[in-house]
């Protein structure tokens, strides 16, 4: 992934900062994986069991030290980074101890949701009486909205999901195996700019009843609706886009389906408007489906988040009455399952009220979908 400017991290930790200490939080506590990656554009070659810990503190957000593995503290180029203390431990040293100092015990943080329980675990055994909390359920919104040179970047990898879905459905459906289909869309990510492929479903039949189906043997027939989920991350960020198409013609009960997830999925767009909240989305895509009689099978939320990973807050879902802010990523993904028949998904990132993004923020509608690939169902062979 290309690093952003070193003060575009540094905003970032700021940011946490000021947030964490309105929380009531005393700092945030970051391990590897895509928080890292977020407020220090780090990642060791290989996440091992060696502790590597980002610490914000709450009270000065300008300044934050990185426990680090000695073998390891060069790759940090922290001449670079600027405002970070290292503080390197070797191989016998209780780096949780080493961690502990930068701590207060009593005080109260947020950690990264992927934290090793093996960390958490010692920090807990050193800090007796700190208490953790875990990042996304504190600061759910800390990574939400995204600036307009991440936006950029979600749009590229929307682009790229477009372009291997453009390709996909000229190539042959019936009689290839869900799991030839799914290792083609795969390959076509990666010749579309992706570096990472976090899923590749396709989900024939009655397979598509089931939204997280995994691809499998089963051979694609003549009269299947195959939904077809797919994503992964470009240049860092995430892309996720569903479309369900039909081999061969499809039925009138086949078409009506698509036809009220379609219009969910619009009426979800549409609902992204100023004073909105999340569940707004959530709600405006399930009365469609409910109006049309299928309520029972749309089963699942209608959207999450999507940034640094393919799932992260916001949630589009009752309940979440976040406002949607400028700047944030989601998806829109209604869908319909029929169990022992078929199912339909539509999805899309949208990105609401872009602001200084160029191409998007000309854009009359409050929402702008990072997806364009054709809507209707479309008829493969
Ligand atoms: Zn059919
Ligand atoms: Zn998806
Ligand atoms: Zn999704």
């Amino acid at each position: 992934m290309t690093p952003f400017a070193a003060h575009v991290y540094a905003e970032r930790r700021r940011r946490a900062a000021i947030q964490a200490a309105e929380a009531g939080l005393d700092g945030v506590l970051v391990t590897p994986g895509p928080d890292l990656v977020y407020f220090l554009g780090y990642t060791p070659a290989a996440v091992t069991e060696r502790l590597t810990l980002l610490v914000i503190g709450a009270e000065d957000p300008d300044a934050a030290a990185v426990v680090v593995p000695r073998l390891e503290a060069h790759d940090l180029e922290l001449g670079a980074v600027g405002g970070i203390e290292a503080r390197p431990w070797s191989d016998g040293e209780d780096e949780h101890a080493v961690a502990a100092r930068l701590l207060r015990d009593g005080g109260r943080y947020a950690i990264s949701d992927a934290a090793w329980a093996l960390h958490l675990l010692g920090l807990q055994r050193t800090l007796r009486s700190a208490s953790f909390a875990a990042f996304t359920r504190a600061l759910p919104m800390l990574r939400a909205s995204k600036s307009p040179e991440e936006i950029a970047r979600m749009a590229a990898a929307g682009a790229g999901a477009d372009a291997a879905f453009r390709e996909i459905v000229r190539r042959p459906f019936a009689g290839r195996r869900e799991r030839d289909v799914a290792a083609d869309l795969a390959e076509l990510l990666l010749a579309h700019g992706h570096e990472q492929v976090d899923f590749t479903l396709v989900c024939a039949g009655e397979n598509g009843a089931d939204p997280h189906h995994e691809a499998s043997d089963r051979a694609i027939r003549e009269g299947d609706m195959v939904v077809l989920d797919f994503g992964g991350l470009a240049d860092g960020y995430g892309s996720d886009t569903t479309r369900t198409v039909h081999v061969g013609e499809p039925t009138a009960a086949e078409r009506e389906v698509h036809d009220v997830v379609r219009a969910a999925q619009q009426a979800g767009v549409d609902a992204v408007r100023p004073g909105a909240t999340c569940e707004d989305v959530d709600r405006a895509a399930r009365a469609v489906i409910d109006d049309a009689g299928f309520g029972e099978g749309f089963i699942h939320r209608t959207g999450h988040g999507i940034g640094l990973t393919t799932h992260e807050p916001p949630y589009m879902v009752a309940g979440e009455t976040t406002p949607i802010a400028p700047g944030m990523c989601f998806s829109v993904e209604p869908g319909i399952y029929l169990p022992g028949r078929f199912g339909v998904r539509i999805e899309d990132i949208v990105v609401a009220f872009p602001q200084g993004v160029p191409g998007l923020d000309d854009a009359p509608e409050a929402a702008v979908r990072l997806n364009t690939s054709p809507r209707e169902l479309l008829v493969v062979a």
